[in-house]
């Protein structure tokens, strides 16, 4: 991993000190290295490339106030971009609707969909006083069917039973039921994942959607994913209107950059990150904490 971006740019700040105003060459110097951290943290090339051309836009010229040097001035401006870019300020769920608001949690297999659906079960009982009921709808895997039943107990959240003998449709449409009729206030639907997108998937996805009209739907994806993290996203927001992502394992050693990518691809904002594998481990999430920890 590259040393501390933000030492970088302080070495770099140290050198243009003296000057009023931010110039062409402060900025092309200073850019250069935001670039290479940027990747160096896996964003993609495009997502890069617009966020430095931003930058660049916002910082030229820029008049320098106060006490600040040209350099500190341009630190200030990548920071806050960055986490502009990443929405600003922390984004809450929405549950806004006539109950059970229903939540639909989409990504790959391994994301962490199951580990999401018990930590948010629990987030919305203990941080928003919920009733909670959640729902598995993958019947191609019926550990994953038993896996939820688990967390979900650990959450102290309830569990609504399916099985692979039954449609995820069926199942959907069962789980709706019992929560209204049991005054549940969220009902979380677990999916079936896959290693790979495939169509098939997309559709069944799509028709649970179509079926159970959520009040969000969160996209799951894994940060250490790095680059592939953009294509999954990119289909995922194809397919579904996407209202939020979860980014999952930011307790890893990778640096974040997902956050980027993923959020400029989807336009979707960034609502929580899982930051371990337990039960209490997801968190609102917070874009300036980020935008800090991407720079380095
Ligand atoms: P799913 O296939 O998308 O349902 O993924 P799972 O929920 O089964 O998670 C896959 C693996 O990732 C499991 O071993 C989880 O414990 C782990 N996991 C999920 N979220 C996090 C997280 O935020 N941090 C860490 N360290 N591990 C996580």
């Amino acid at each position: 991993m590259a040393s501390a971006l933000t030492e970088k740019l302080s070495r770099l700040v140290k050198q243009i000190r003296g000057q009023a105003r931010i110039t062409e060459a402060n900025v092309q110097d200073m850019l250069r290295e935001v670039r290479m951290a940027l990747l160096e943290a896996d964003v993609a090339l495009p997502v890069v490339r617009d966020f430095i051309a931003r930058v660049k836009d916002k910082a030229l010229g820029q008049e320098v106030v106060g006490s600040l040097t040209p350099g500190q001035a341009l630190v200030g401006i990548i920071h806050r971009e960055l986490a502009a870019t990443m929405g600003e300020g922390v984004a809450d769920v929405n549950l806004a609707t006539q109950p059970p608001a229903v939540i639909l949690m989409a990504g790959l297999q391994g994301a962490g969909k199951t580990t999401t659906t018990a930590k948010l079960a629990k987030w919305l009982i203990e941080r928003r006083k919920k009733k909670v009921l959640t729902v598995s709808g993958d019947v191609y895997r019926p550990a994953a069917i038993e896996q939820l039943r688990t967390v979900t107990k650990q959450a102290g959240a309830e569990w609504f039973p399916s099985s692979p003998d039954q449609k995820p449709l069926d199942i959907a449409r069962a789980a709706l039921d019992h929560a209204r009729k049991h005054y549940f206030d969220v009902l979380i639907v677990d999916t079936a994942g896959r290693l790979a997108i495939d169509e098939a998937m997309m559709q069944e996805i799509r028709a649970l959607h179509a079926e159970l009209k959520p009040v969000e739907t969160l996209f799951v994806v894994d940060a250490m994913q790095g680059q592939d993290a953009v294509n999954t996203a990119r289909a995922f927001k194809e397919a579904l209107p996407l209202t939020g992502i979860v980014l999952t394992k930011l307790d890893g050693d990778s640096r974040g950059g997902a956050a980027l990518s993923v959020r400029a691809v989807t336009g979707a904002p960034i609502k929580f990150a899982g930051v371990s594998e337990k039960i209490d481990g997801l968190e609102l999430f917070d874009a300036e904490r980020h935008a800090g920890r991407i720079l380095g």
